[in-house]
């Protein structure tokens, strides 16, 4: 009898080699990032279903979770069957002789899969039709039992891995269903070799962790009698391990990430009394005491002879500008320059207009340099910055990315607002020392993400608003009450006051921005001429000049235009006290962060003021937001809702986000699993039981991490 060898298959072999496979699927799982043989093992389902408790029709229960094998007896499509909106009903029947009803709206497309004869599983809820007197199941879970599967292989079809036991659901990968993929892992678990368990020693024996390879079989396809509550749950002894795992070399890249950085030459700033004297001239008014306490541990990390790397969360209107002044003042005064780098050009010159008086107090210099800058300005600046004549710049991040050179640069202020991923792919290139870095965000971001995020930063916290702020009174309006959101608008100009009316149009390509520009100019039209023709009305988008930007900012501040008809350019950064009303139209056309964020641009003085958002067409997730705003004004609180609403991937704006897309862990779900897993990886690079073990574990994040998670620039 000729031995046939028996295949293992390798982590790193191709998925199109694997059988079952072939070129097609193999494509579709590519598109979802699955290449590998490793890769579909780190396919985790996202949801178990207990299809252990296999009935015949005659024993099912009404009220029960139930499996049932059966065929079809007949089946039709009632109700408007031309707009694919008919009810799919279908009656099954098994050796019991007992008759079930599957019923499914908007089911007509089953009509050609689920005809008489067709056997399948069924598995989903038994309730009693009370009507026929009958059992009904809706929307059941559906797998076909035909012989093979569609590729005429047999073993995908294997009923034993699909039926009568726990099993695991995953997200489909294009046309490759839950069920095939099921298939396929069952297979390529049974041929794979042991897995190398590189979690280190001590944590796995510590913590009891099964050992890799046993965790992977059981996250996959539970053993009999896992609870499934705890399964779903994602807290089974499998799932824990591969969660805790992979925070766990996250947080370790992270932290030698971290100590690297620390390790780097950096300048020790002195805080002298000349320093003390001048930050005390810069302040235009009492600084709260949070803005305080920041500023300490701000000056203090200067004060150190390694690079800050601190991260400055605070909510919008909460005055993280003048702590930002505050630390500029320490470095130009050490003799160093400093650069303030902001995410858009309004953004830069907003910073601009509001940090150089108070810099200027002070003699220093202060210069705006952006993308629209004329060539000469932009040559002259950069020369002064070379001589060392210029001690601070502000500009955009397209400002370090070109070739411009400091003479001694000594801080760098990075406003994010709430635009993340930025400082990961920022290198400042300088030969020599390194700054230091502070990175502001007015998005506060819910802790656990921030250890995720930002784990290689300190963090500061500005959690108090200036004093005499009022609760910014938030209304909803639908579409057909607008006259009422122009009758404030009128109200508050009459009382001396201004008011934004923004479009919700998120500026992001050429496209969006000309669509902006349009939708903005239309409601300045109609606004100027036909509601307000008595008032002053100002217009700002995207497509603007930046002169244009300028003038028209310019001429709302000092209260030449009354209303500023504007995009979402104002998201961020315009500061005029006298403006009391903001109208936003499509409110549920914005993410919860971004209208906390507008909302942000009122009530900045003494007034009360408004925020009044208006709908056209809303759909649950929008009546939560609207809600959410309306009921709440603490920042972290609509942050928190934001990303449960929207989830973390979203919640940052994809690829942008720099935010590390995991595998099995959830930020969300699992902060404490991430915490314990940090705990353990801060202490593991602090006291590595070894220096191999501390090499090795480098080189294994370098091999297998720093692909998925690019943010870990390790080594
Ligand atoms: P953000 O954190 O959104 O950047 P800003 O720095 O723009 O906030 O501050 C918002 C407004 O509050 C500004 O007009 C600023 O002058 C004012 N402000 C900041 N701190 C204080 C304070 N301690 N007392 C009074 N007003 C303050
Ligand atoms: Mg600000």
């Amino acid at each position: 009898m000729p031995l046939e060898p028996k295949s293992v298959l390798d982590l790193a072999t191709a998925l199109a080699y694997v059988k079952g496979v072939g070129p097609a699927r193999a494509a579709m799982l590519g598109a979802k990032g699955l290449d590998t043989v490793e890769d579909l093992l780190h396919y985790f389902p996202f949801r178990y279903e207990d299809r252990s408790n296999l009935k015949t029709i005659s024993q099912l229960a009404p009220g029960e979770l139930a499996t049932v094998i059966a065929e079809v007896r007949s089946a039709k499509v009632s109700g408007f069957r031309r707009r694919n909106l008919g009810l799919f009903e279908a009656e099954f029947t098994d050796s019991s002789h007992a008759i079930l009803r599957g019923k499914w709206f908007h089911g007509a497309y089953l009509a050609n899969r689920l005809t008489p004869g067709t056997r399948v599983a069924l598995f989903g809820k038994i309730e009693f039709d009370s009507w026929r007197g009958d059992l009904q199941i809706m929307h059941p879970e559906t797998e076909f039992l035909g012989g093979e599967d569609e590729d005429g292989d047999s073993a995908l079809a294997d009923s034993a891995i699909h039926l009568g036991r726990i099993v695991p659901i995953y997200e489909a990968a294009g046309k490759i269903s839950a069920r095939v993929l099921r298939a396929l892992l069952h297979r390529i678990l049974q041929e794979i070799a042991p897995l190398e368990d590189r979690l280190p020693e001590a944590i796995r024996t510590h913590l009891r962790f099964p050992s890799r390879t046993e965790a992977v079989r059981e996250a996959h396809f539970p053993s009999a009698g896992t609870p499934i509550r705890i399964l779903n749950d994602f807290r089974s002894a499998a799932q824990f391990r591969l969660i805790f795992e992979e925070f766990f070399w996250l947080e370790c890249g992270l932290e030698i990430k971290r100590r690297r950085a620390q390790a780097m030459p950096g300048i020790e700033f002195a805080l002298s009394d000349r320093v003390r004297e001048q930050i005390k001239k810069l302040l235009p008014f009492k600084p709260t005491n949070a803005q305080k306490r920041v500023l300490k541990e701000i000056a203090g990390d200067m004060s150190r002879p390694s690079p800050m790397n601190r991260l400055l969360q605070g909510d919008v209107g909460s005055g993280k500008t003048i702590v930002a002044a505050e630390a500029a003042v320490i470095a130009v005064e050490n003799g160093y320059q400093v650069v303030i780098l902001a995410p858009t050009e309004i953004l830069a010159a907003q910073h601009y207009y509001s940090l150089k008086p108070l810099l200027h107090k002070l003699g220093y210099p202060v210069a705006l340099l952006t993308g629209s800058s004329t060539a000469r300005e932009k040559a002259k600046l950069k020369e002064m910055l070379r001589n060392g004549l210029l001690p601070v710049a502000i500009g955009t991040h397209a400002l370090i990315e070109k070739d411009v050179e400091f003479a001694k640069l000594g801080l760098v202020i990075i406003d994010e607002q709430h635009r993340f991923g930025v400082m990961q792919r920022f290198r400042l290139v300088q030969k020599g020392v390194t700054p230091d870095v502070l990175v502001m965000t007015a998005t506060p971001i819910p802790r656990t993400l921030a250890m995720t995020l930002y784990g290689d930063l300190d963090v500061s916290v500005i959690d108090e608003l200036p004093p005499g702020r009022r609760k910014i009174v938030t209304k909803h309006f639908t579409a057909d009450q607008v006259e009422l959101a122009y009758s404030a608008i009128r109200r508050e100009i009459d009382a001396g006051r201004q008011a934004y009316v923004v479009y919700p149009v998120i500026e992001e390509s050429e496209t969006q921005a000309t669509q902006a520009m349009k939708a903005a100019e239309k409601m300045f039209d109609h606004l100027s001429r036909e509601v307000f023709p008595d008032i002053a009305v100002g217009l700002l988008h995207g497509r603007l000049g930046t002169a244009e930007k300028e003038a028209a900012m310019e001429a709302f501040k000092s209260g030449r235009t009354k209303i500023l008809v504007s995009t979402t350019v104002i998201e961020v950064g315009v500061d005029v006290a006298n403006a009391t009303l903001m109208v936003v139209e499509q409110a549920e056309r914005f993410g919860l962060s971004q209208l906390h964020q507008l909302r942000g641009r009122v009530g900045r003085g003494a007034q009360q003021s408004y925020c009044l958002l208006i709908t056209e067409k809303m759909n649950e997730t929008a009546k939560e937001r609207v809600r959410t705003l309306v009921d709440s004004q603490d920042g972290f609180a609509i942050a928190e809702m934001d990303l449960k609403l929207r989830g973390p991937g979203e919640f940052f704006g994809t690829k942008q986000s720099g935010l590390p897309t995991l595998k099995i862990a959830n930020i969300l779900r699992d902060p404490d699993i991430l915490s314990a897993a940090r705990h353990e990886a801060r202490a593991f690079v602090e006291h590595p039981p070894s220096q191999e073990a501390f090499l090795a574990a480098v080189e294994y994040i370098r091999n297998h991490w720093q692909r998925r998670y690019g943010l870990v620039q390790v080594g």
